[in-house]
């Protein structure tokens, strides 16, 4: 397929339901904004070699790329509304792993009630690559920010931490000592992101700031402390896990090094003043854990103090005592 049969057989379709992408066929896509509502804009690129390997599967390469940019929603609690798509396609690539990458982004387009809106299709001599522009809206004022956090508020985080990077390990061939069960959910999570928009959403007003775990939780907690000039204290005996990474901590305590520091799990870590029976109702309306892992203080570092209350540090083997 050259370049307009791609924009026209896979594209196109993707783009179905949004009437300003205009069948992407003009030079650009017209939108009317929602009236009285802030447009919020972010971008994020995969680099085969870099953020994925040539052999993984193109439909979930397409998911997560979708879904890293559909996290920065979240994490702003603003609500998705389409995208723009940049692929860098190296010449040889076979029309069935384009078929399939497209795929990917239709079955989470479903999921996730976004459409294509436009983009651009260029080749490469280089590695395939490919980026998203993802527009979104918010009620003015309302984006959260990660310079509101006051000491003394809570910290809390959704769902469990340490998965991705767990599985990360497991796809390396580290983790051979867990059930196959086990590895497969890691290896899942590791894959496949699940942005946490409607947590996002109800955020907003009831968080002082938010931010999605990309990097680990302690190095994004730390841009949360930095922006907003305090420190942070977790206590790593609250760190919620899930059945597998629980195990795999369990097997061999260094791994918690992984739960903390490790990236990729997106879930969202924020501040709040609301008090935790506000947020327990909520993790209920939502079916998602939020989970209070520490507090905010007038001390500008991050310490995480290990299961007996003393100070971890992270060292070149993870986290230990000092
Ligand atoms: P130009 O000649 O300005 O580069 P193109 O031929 O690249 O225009 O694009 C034509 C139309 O196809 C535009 O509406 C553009 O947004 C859309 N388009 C091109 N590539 C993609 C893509 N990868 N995903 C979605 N839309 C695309
Ligand atoms: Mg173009």
């Amino acid at each position: 397929m050259d370049e307009f049969d791609l924009i026209a057989e896979l594209f196109a379709p993707l783009a179905e339901g949004e009437e300003g992408a205009r069948d992407l066929a003009d030079d650009a896509a017209v939108l009317d904004p929602t009236p009285g509502r802030a447009l919020v804009v972010a971008a994020d690129a995969l680099v085969e070699g870099v953020h994925f390997l040539a052999a993984d599967a193109p439909d979930l390469v397409a998911r997560k790329l979708l879904r890293v940019n559909l996290s920065d929603m979240a994490a702003m609690g603003a609500e998705a509304r389409g995208y723009l798509l940049t692929v860098q396609i190296p010449r040889d690539r076979d029309d069935a792993w384009l078929r399939a990458f497209a795929a990917g982004l239709a079955a989470d387009q479903r999921e996730f009630a976004v459409t294509l809106l436009g983009g651009d299709t260029v080749s490469t001599p280089g590695p395939f690559a490919a980026s998203i522009t993802m527009l979104g809206e918010l009620p003015p004022g309302a984006a959260l920010g990660r310079d509101g956090a006051r000491a003394g508020e809570a910290v809390y985080v959704s769902g469990t931490l340490g998965d991705a990077a767990l599985g990360l390990d497991a796809l390396k061939g580290w983790l051979d000592d867990l059930a196959p069960e086990d590895r497969a959910a890691l290896v899942d999570r590791y894959r496949l992101p699940r942005p946490r928009l409607a947590l996002g959403r109800s955020l907003r007003g009831l968080a002082s700031a938010a931010i999605d775990i990309s990097d680990g939780l302690v190095a994004d907690l730390g841009h949360i402390a930095d922006r907003s000039g305090i420190g942070i204290e977790i206590d790593a005996r609250r760190l919620p896990l899930s059945p597998a990474a629980a195990r795999a901590v369990a097997a061999e305590p260094g791994r918690l090094a992984r739960v903390l520091a490790g990236g990729d799990d997106y879930e969202l870590a924020f501040t709040s003043a609301a008090g935790d029976d506000a947020l327990a109702a909520l993790s209920r309306t939502l079916s998602l854990p939020v989970t209070r892992i520490g507090r905010a203080s007038p001390k500008k570092n991050i310490v995480v103090n290990g299961a007996d209350g003393i100070a971890l540090e992270p060292g070149g083997g993870g986290y230990r005592h000092r």
